[in-house]
């Protein structure tokens, strides 16, 4: 019998991530994992997801521990052999009112947006199986318009950036933040946007990193916005639903159409 197809979703015992995960159960010929930082509430879905009928599997995934990814890479590499569809959709956002300082805020944003889903690939990429497929959550606040410098700008469109050198930029943000340097005019104010505008740049990398692999493997990296989606994120402010947050998701998960290093958008169509 052939290999069952692995799918991964990451953060998704609630909002976006767990609709992502029961739309791949509806609809995806393989089996499903969804994950969480916190087991009990990564059980506590599972459960949920049962009752409709689902059968998701489980796994605990921080993607702020190496461990933690690690452990996920060597029990899908022993149930498994590898993995087929890789969704990087853990992130974190502070609420406009948090009172953390800016400075700890960037530091945190980035470390769980960009730094650890870097780590996330960076564990899982050398076990994906040809023609797999990766898809990072990204944001309309992870376009590069968002970012007020054209000097800046420039450096995340270079088309020979690296990983390295994204590294760099991101951990050059949050160095000025923490010094309280005035950034307004050059990385502008949100933590949130600099994380996303970061990931959209690793998509467009990696993918380039995946094109000159030898022999390729076919894999295609996007990035996507989900839309404004009612979730806890969100503090339930934006009108989408969770299903309909997780519609351009599934929409590069299933249907795909060849695309790669692309952005797509929350109604599936494609963006500079
Ligand atoms: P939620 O805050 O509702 O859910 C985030 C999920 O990520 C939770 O399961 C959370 O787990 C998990 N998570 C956070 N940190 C970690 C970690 N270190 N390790 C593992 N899991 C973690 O967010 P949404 O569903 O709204 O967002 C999903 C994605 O979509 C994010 O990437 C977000 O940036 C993006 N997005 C969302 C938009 C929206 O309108 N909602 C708009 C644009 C983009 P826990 O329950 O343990 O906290």
């Amino acid at each position: 019998t052939p290999l069952k197809k692995i799918a991964v979703v990451t953060g998704s015992n609630k909002g976006i991530g767990y609709a992502i995960v029961k739309g791949l159960c509806e609809k995806y010929d393989g089996l499903v994992y969804l994950t969480a930082r916190d087991v009990g509430r990564g059980e506590a879905a599972v459960k949920k997801l049962n009752e409709l009928g689902f059968k998701p599997l489980f796994h605990q995934l921080d993607i702020t521990s190496k461990e933690s990814i690690k452990k996920l890479r060597d029990d899908i590499v022993r149930e498994h052999g590898g993995i087929d569809l890789l969704i990087n959709n853990a992130a974190i956002a502070y609420k406009t009112d948090a009172t953390e300082p800016f400075g700890e805020q960037a530091e945190n944003t980035i470390k769980v947006n960009y730094f650890a889903t870097l780590e996330v690939c960076n564990v899982l990429f050398p076990i994906l199986r040809q023609n797999a497929r990766v898809i990072n959550l990204s944001s309309s606040a992870g376009r590069l318009s968002r970012i007020p410098s054209s000097d800046i700008r420039d450096k995340f469109k270079d088309s020979k950036l690296t990983v390295p050198k994204l590294n760099e930029l991101m951990q050059e943000f949050v160095r000025l933040a923490k010094e309280g340097a005035d950034i307004s005019n050059t990385w502008g104010n949100s933590t949130y946007v600099v994380s996303k505008v970061g990931l959209s740049a690793l998509t467009f990398i990696q993918q380039r990193e995946f094109d000159a692999e030898t022999p390729s493997r076919n894999i295609s990296v996007n990035c996507c916005h989900p839309g404004y989606v009612d979730t806890d994120m969100t503090s339930h402010k934006g009108p989408l639903t969770v299903e309909e947050g997780a519609r351009s998701s599934l929409y590069l998960a299933l249907e795909n159409h060849g695309l790669k290093g692309k952005f797509v958008w929350e109604d599936c169509s494609l963006i500079e």
